[in-house]
C-alpha cells in the first residue's frame, strides 16, 4: 500500500487520553445515528441531478445503503494501530467498485463531505465541547484518508479500463472486418427488402418494423459505435435511421392506401435513405485499418479482458435508454469427464462446438466471451428475461442435439447448464455476473443440462 497515513495528524500528535475519549465519542455518535445519516445521504443524492442517475431505489435499499452503513461504522471503529492494512485494502476495493460503476470521483467526494458535515452537526449538537471538536477533526482525518485511498484505486481502475477499452476498439477494427461488412450489408438489405417489398406486396403496415431495432440497427448501436468511435459518418447513419423511424415510417403507416399516389414518393424516399446508409457503411469499413487481436484462439469468442469495459458500457446504455439487458452464463457439464474419457483434443472440439452453437443462436449485436476454461458468458443486448430464457433454451437444446466429430472415432455429444440473469439496475456489472453465476449453480444442482433464471434481486455479498 503506497498511501501514507501521514494525513492522520491528530492520531499521532494528540495526547492519548484525549484521543481515546474523542474516539469513543465519535464511535458512540456514529453508531447511534448511522441509520438516520444513511437515510439522509440517499435523500440528498436522490435529489442530486447527476448522482440520481446512478441510483435505483430497490438497489439502494438492498445493497448500497447497507454498504454505506458498514463503511460509516468501519470509519468510527478505525484504529490505525490495529488495522491499517485491512482498512486500506477495503477503501481500495471500494474505489475500484466506484470505477466499475463509472461514478465520477467528484460525486464520491461530494458524498464524503456531506457525511462529514452531517456527523459534525450531530457531534456539535450533543458534544459541544472540546471533546466534540476533537472528534470532528478525527472524523475528518479518517474520511479524508479513506478518500485518498479510494481515489488512488479509482484512478488506477479507470486508467486500466481506458487502456482495455482502446484495445477492444482496435481489436474490433482488425477482426473479421470483411465478414462483418458483408453480414451487415446483408442485414441492411434484408430489412429494406422486407419493409419495401412487404409494403408494396400487400403486407401493409405489418411490414413496418423500425430499422433501429432490426438486426442491422442493433449492430449499429452496440458495435459500430465502438468499432468506428469518433467517425462523423456514424452521426450521418444515425440521422438517416432516425428519419426513417421517426418520419417516413409513421407517415407511411398513416396513409389510407399504400398504392395511392401519396405512397410512392414516400417509398422512394425510404429507398434513398437506405441507399445512403449503405453508402456510408461502405465508407466506414473502408476507413478501417488493421489492428491488434483479442479473441480466444480456440473458440474465437472474445477474450475475458474486454468484459469490464464492454459490460460497463452496455449497463451505461441500459441506464441511459431504459432498455433491458440479460446475460447467460454457460458451463459445459461434466467436462472433466469428457477430457478424461476422450482426451483433451475432444474436449477442445466440444468447446468449439458450444461456441458455434452460441453464435448460431444469438444476434451479431450480442457479445460472447470465453469466461473460463469451459464457461462462456453472453451479453444479450436489449433482451428481457423471457427472451433470454428462450435463447438459453435454444442453446441448451442445440448443444445436446449436436454430434461432435472427434477424429475417426464415433462422434460424441455434450450438454451445457445455463444460468440466466436480467440486469436489475445495479450499476456494477459484477452483480449481474454474480446473479447469472448463482443461477448456473442452481442449474447444476438441479441435475445439469438445464436452464435456470436468477431471482429478481439475488443476495450477493460484496465488499
Ligand atoms: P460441472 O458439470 O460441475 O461443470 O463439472 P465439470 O467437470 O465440467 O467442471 P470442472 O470445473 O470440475 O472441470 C472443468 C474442466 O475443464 C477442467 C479443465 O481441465 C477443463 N478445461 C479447461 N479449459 C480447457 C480447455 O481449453 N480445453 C480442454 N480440453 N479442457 C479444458
Ligand atoms: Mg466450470
Ligand atoms: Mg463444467
Amino acid at each position: 500500500m503506497n498511501a501514507s497515513p501521514k494525513c492522520l495528524n491528530l492520531w499521532y500528535s494528540c495526547e492519548k487520553d484525549r484521543l481515546v475519549k474523542a474516539r469513543q465519542t465519535l464511535s458512540d455518535v456514529v453508531t447511534e445515528h448511522v441509520d438516520r445519516l444513511v437515510e439522509r445521504f440517499y435523500e440528498v443524492f436522490f435529489q442530486h441531478e447527476e448522482a440520481s442517475r446512478f441510483l435505483n431505489h430497490a438497489v439502494v435499499v438492498d445493497r448500497l445503503s447497507p454498504s454505506l452503513r458498514r463503511w460509516m461504522l468501519s470509519l468510527a471503529a478505525f484504529d490505525p494501530e490495529q488495522d491499517l492494512t485491512t482498512f486500506a485494502e477495503r477503501q481500495a476495493k471500494m474505489g475500484d467498485v466506484h470505477a466499475r460503476m463509472k461514478i465520477p470521483v467528484h460525486l464520491v467526494l461530494e458524498g464524503s463531505s456531506l457525511i462529514k458535515s452531517d456527523v459534525a452537526k450531530v457531534l456539535l449538537a450533543n458534544h459541544g465541547n472540546s471533546e466534540g471538536a476533537t472528534a470532528i477533526v478525527l472524523l475528518n482525518e479518517i474520511v479524508d484518508y479513506s478518500m485518498l485511498l479510494m481515489s488512488q484505486a479509482y484512478v488506477t481502475g479507470v486508467a486500466q479500463r481506458a487502456k482495455i477499452e482502446e484495445a477492444y476498439r482496435l481489436f474490433t477494427l482488425g477482426q473479421d472486418v470483411n465478414v462483418e461488412r458483408e453480414s451487415q450489408r446483408a442485414a441492411l438489405l434484408e430489412w429494406s427488402q422486407s419493409t419495401i417489398f412487404g409494403l408494396l406486396g400487400g403486407a401493409g403496415s405489418a411490414a413496418l418494423k423500425p430499422i433501429s431495432t432490426s438486426e442491422f440497427g442493433l449492430w449499429f448501436r452496440h458495435r459500430a459505435s465502438v468499432m468506428f468511435q469518433g467517425s462523423i459518418m456514424l452521426n450521418s447513419i444515425d440521422t438517416a435511421m432516425k428519419e426513417i423511424d421517426e418520419q417516413l415510417l409513421p407517415t407511411i403507416a398513416s396513409l389510407a392506401s399504400l398504392h395511392g399516389p401519396d405512397a410512392l414518393p414516400l417509398v422512394a424516399s425510404l429507398q434513398t435513405r437506405v441507399e445512403e446508409i449503405k453508402f456510408l457503411l461502405s465508407d466506414l469499413f473502408q476507413s478501417l485499418s488493421a489492428a491488434a487481436g483479442g479473441r480466444d484462439p480456440l473458440t474465437s469468442t472474445l477474450s475475458r479482458k474486454f468484459l469490464p469495459s464492454i459490460l460497463g458500457r452496455e449497463i451505461a446504455l441500459c441506464q441511459q435508454h431504459g432498455t433491458p439487458l440479460s446475460v447467460m452464463m454457460i458451463d459445459a457439464d461434466h467436462f472433466k469427464q469428457v477430457n478424461d474419457t476422450w482426451g483433451h483434443a475432444a474436449g477442445d472440439a466440444v468447446l468449439r462446438q458450444i461456441a458455434e452453437v452460441i453464435a448460431d443462436n444469438t444476434r451479431t449485436a450480442d457479445i460472447v466471451f470465453r469466461y473460463g476454461g469451459e464457461e462462456f458468458l453472453v451479453a444479450l443486448v436489449e433482451t428481457g428475461l423471457d427472451g433470454a430464457l428462450e435463447v438459453a433454451e435454444r442453446v441448451r437444446a442445440a448443444v445436446m442435439g449436436a454430434e461432435i466429430a472427434i477424429g475417426d472415432a464415433t462422434p460424441i455429444r455434450a450438454t451445457v447448464s445455463i444460468g440466466v440473469a436480467l440486469h436489475t439496475g445495479h450499476p456494477d456489472y459484477q452483480h449481474l455476473i454474480n446473479a447469472a453465476d448463482q443461477a448456473l449453480y442452481q442449474a447444476k444442482k438441479d441435475g445439469r443440462n438445464r436452464v435456470s433464471a436468477a431471482e429478481a434481486l439475488p443476495k450477493v455479498v460484496n465488499g
